[in-house]
């Protein structure tokens, strides 16, 4: 039997930074890093793929090959240098893997980028950096909350050219703009050599400062057309100067494409490591597998860092017997706080959703059913073929070949991009009989 994942990555999270950004809701604490947090990743990584490799067992399926590990946060370069080289070379050793044959990623913040942390990075297996600068302009990052200047971004961003592919964030859409400051922000990502760029609208999250903020009156955000302004101007901007669109929020020069997002476009399986992580894979309930019938199973770890800590901290396989979302909410020593079982039907209208995000390779419903083993009814063909019509009609899909049906490759095009999430809904709505 065929993997239904055609790849697989490893996310770690590490949760500590050392402030509040007033616009974060992630899941993290300020203060130091802990010592011994790479023994507790390692500890979760251990069992959780001893739990893998028996699941693929029972399948007779041969696990995917692990192409990326990503260390995203919180702030990861915060974390020693020791405890991130011991958790990749633990990984590499454990999967027989060289890192030169993955991508290897790490989330920086400007201001970790000095002579001790490139010293770090010089012999480190480290191949990526994703660098948290969100705007070269002084105005917005203080209107921000960053913790870094203009200046230290744009010498952290030189800096880390040499020893890596540098991806860098942009925010866009702040109550902050001047003039201009989006194309020369572009510009000097450019000009600076970044390899690619995220360029992410600010949302404001409930319960953060600036939640509290609009809710007062003290801050004036952006409306609806105003962002969808501001993401067609980004759009242009980074198509003018050679930053293709990979992604909704994506960009990257030709050859620079980001491997471990893909692995969420392209429906791969990743393992989520640390508090609050997130995961998707192959699950074998109750160990009732039967051959016949994949089942696969989303889950996210307890955002409880402490409770994380706890129950990682001594190689326990305690926090992972869990059968149901419901047990994993009642038995409080659970290491996941969410687990959601997707049935074949389920994953690949799921499949269809998130690979329509893929601006490069689109997806093709045909490609997908037959990973996941699934034979889609006539009728189920026709339901899809009429919702592409109806995409390509409102322009927001172009297709491979002369005619749009089941087996057609599609992708969003540049104004698609911006109606994706109404596309999603039609496409995870999708009735259909499936023939088993
Ligand atoms: S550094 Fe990043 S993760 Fe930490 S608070 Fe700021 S935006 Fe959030």
């Amino acid at each position: 039997m065929h993997s239904p994942f055609p790849q697989r990555g490893i996310y770690i999270h590490v949760p500590w930074c050392r402030r509040r950004c007033p616009y974060c809701d992630f899941v993290f604490e300020v203060g130091q890093a802990c010592q011994d947090y790479a023994e507790s990743v390692l500890n979760e990584y251990r069992t959780r793929m001893r739990l893998l490799e028996a699941t693929y067992r029972a399948y007779g399926i041969a696990m995917p090959p692990l192409v990326s590990i990503y260390f995203g946060g919180g702030t990861p370069s915060m974390l020693p240098a020791a405890q991130r080289e011991k958790i990749i070379e633990n990984i590499l050793e454990l999967e027989k893997r060289d890192s030169q044959d993955l991508e290897i990623t790490l989330e920086v913040n400007p201001e970790d980028v000095g002579e001790r942390f490139i010293a770090s990075i010089a012999t480190s297996h480290v191949n990526r950096y994703s660098l948290g600068i969100q705007s070269f302009d002084d105005r917005v990052l203080r209107g921000l909350g960053r913790a870094h200047s203009a200046s230290e971004a744009k010498d952290a961003l030189a800096s880390l050219r040499n020893w890596g592919r540098v991806h860098m964030d942009l925010i866009i859409g702040t109550p902050f703009e001047s003039e201009g400051r989006l194309k020369q922000d572009i510009s000097q990502a450019d000009s600076l050599g970044a390899h690619g760029v995220s360029a992410y609208s600010l949302t404001i999250e409930r319960g953060t400062n600036f939640d509290k903020r609009v809710e007062s009156g003290s801050l004036k955000v952006l409306d609806d057309d105003d962002h969808a302004d501001a993401y067609i101007l980004a759009q242009n901007l980074l198509d003018e100067v050679g930053y293709r669109q990979v992604e909704v929020s994506n960009y990257a020069k030709e050859g620079f494409e980001p491997v471990h997002n893909r692995i969420y476009w392209g429906r791969g399986s990743y393992l989520g490591l640390g508090p609050g992580a997130h995961s998707l894979t192959l699950w074998n309930p109750l160990n009732s597998v039967t051959a016949s019938t994949l089942h696969f199973c989303r889950s996210a770890n307890t955002s409880d860092i402490q409770q994380w800590l706890q129950l990682w901290k001594d190689n326990s396989e305690d926090g992972l017997i869990i059968e149901s979302r419901e047990h994993a909410l009642r038995e409080k020593r659970s290491a996941l706080s969410e687990l959601n079982a997707l049935s074949v039907k389920e994953c690949w209208r799921e499949n269809l959703a998130f690979g329509l995000r893929d601006k490069l390779h689109g997806v093709c419903a045909a490609d997908l059913a037959k990973r996941l083993q699934l034979e889609v009814s006539s009728e189920g063909q026709q339901a899809l073929k009429h919702v592409w019509y109806n995409f390509h009609a409102s322009q927001w899909i172009e297709y491979e070949g002369a005619t749009l049906d089941f087996n057609t490759r599609v992708y969003p095009t540049t104004t698609g991009m911006r109606f994706l999430d109404a596309m999603s809904r039609d496409l995870l709505t999708l009735e259909f009989e499936s023939v088993q």
